[in-house]
C-alpha cells in the first residue's frame, strides 16, 4: 500500500484485519484498514477530538 499523504510504502500484513490501525513510517499518519473482499483501503484515522457530525 502507498501512504495517501506522502506516497511512502506502508507494509500491510496479509492477515491484517479490517479496522486495524497502521501508521506511516514516513509522515506518521495513522490509517484504519478497510478490507472489502480482496481490496484493501486506507482510511484516515482521525485521532484529534473532531466532531463526526452526526
Ligand atoms: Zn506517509
Amino acid at each position: 500500500m502507498k501512504c495517501p499523504e506522502c506516497d511512502a510504502d506502508i507494509a500491510i500484513q496479509d492477515d491484517a484485519m479490517s479496522g486495524e490501525i497502521v501508521s506511516c513510517a514516513e509522515c506518521g499518519a495513522d490509517y484504519e484498514l478497510a478490507k472489502n473482499g480482496s481490496d484493501v483501503e486506507l482510511k484516515k484515522a482521525e485521532t484529534v477530538g473532531e466532531d463526526w457530525g452526526e
